[in-house]
């Protein structure tokens, strides 16, 4: 089974776009203990993929990122098993936390150690831009800076302890609808050098001083919610409150346990779904091997 963690976005910034209309990103993201559960099994030669999820709503079919993952690595290393793909669900959809990248990066790492594939983390990081964005970065699963079209990760040091209280409206957002509306005239770009100077240095105040994401405002508009589970959040006690991804899920950031819990407390009234997390490292794919995969010849 292979966990496949939430993200956040500690910092999401985009300084222009490619002439094909991708966005170039400049992000900061870390991983937290709120994960879906993979499994993966290869049996038979009919080169058949299915994926099951227990949510009832999500595809199972080519639309879900899992079973892209599959997909692109059986083509592109000609492999004729069978891959049933098990998701057991944890990480909110279409919230800004990842979670279909999540899973197809599972399905890489796993793959990738069921058939000996032998791929390094830069060649799944790769193949996982073909899917989405945010999948290299899900193949390593700890903080990174995160630059180009997704594909450049370069992982950073643990964070300091603290914990996160997360969010997460009814409300999801649809990620296209929100980048469509960038004017890059207008962008107020964040400063990353700082929060990396922070992360470097372990200081959890600078860090929370330099959280950012430009599309906040985009969302906020849209979705008032936003803006008021921040300010809630702040309230309550958080030391820094932001919106991960395009949104519409808050993430506030709190030293101690006990001021997290009273912060998710206080959301309780105002926001059904709410979990208090800390951050995880999966650390890089290659460190993954012991987690056990079936195969069923
Ligand atoms: P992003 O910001 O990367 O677009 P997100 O974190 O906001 O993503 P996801 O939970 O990844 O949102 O879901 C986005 C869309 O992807 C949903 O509409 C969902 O139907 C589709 N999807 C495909 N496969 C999966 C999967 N395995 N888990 C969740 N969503 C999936």
């Amino acid at each position: 089974m292979e966990k496949a963690p939430a993200k956040l976005n500690l910092l999401l910034d985009t300084p222009f776009h490619h002439a094909d209309g991708s966005e170039e990103w400049d992000m900061v993201l870390t991983s937290v203990d709120l994960a879906d559960l993979v499994t993966i099994k290869t049996l038979g030669r009919n080169g058949r993929i299915k994926v099951m999820t227990d949510t009832g709503f999500l595809p199972n079919d080519r639309r879900n990122l899992a079973y892209q993952a599959a997909a692109l690595l059986a083509n592109t290393y000609h492999r004729k098993e069978a891959v049933n793909i098990t998701i057991e669900k944890h990480i909110p959809v279409a919230a800004g936390m990842g979670g279909g990248s999540a899973d197809a990066a599972a399905v890489l790492r796993g793959l990738n150690r069921l058939w000996s594939l032998n791929l390094t983390p830069a060649q799944l990081c790769e193949l996982g831009l073909k899917i989405d964005a945010d999948v290299p970065y899900c193949v390593w699963s700890q903080t990174a800076h995160v630059t180009g079209r997704g594909e450049q990760v370069e992982p950073l040091p643990e964070l300091p302890p603290m914990w996160l209280v997360i969010a997460k409206p009814q409300t999801s957002v649809s990620t296209p609808s929100i980048l469509r509306q960038i004017n890059y005239g207008r962008l107020e770009h964040a400063s990353t050098p700082h929060l990396l100077a922070a992360i470097h240095a372990s200081d959890y105040d600078g860090i929370c001083q330099a959280t950012a994401n430009v599309l906040t405002p985009i969302t906020a508009r849209r979705y008032p919610v936003v803006q008021r589970l921040k300010t809630q959040m702040l309230r309550f006690g958080a030391d820094a409150a932001e919106m991960t991804g395009t949104g519409p899920t808050v993430y506030g950031i709190c030293r101690k346990r006990s001021r997290a819990q009273r912060v998710a407390n206080g959301l309780a009234g105002f926001c059904r779904e709410v979990y208090v997390v800390r951050p995880v490292r999966l650390g890089a794919a290659v460190q993954l091997s012991e987690a056990p995969c079936s195969t069923e010849d």
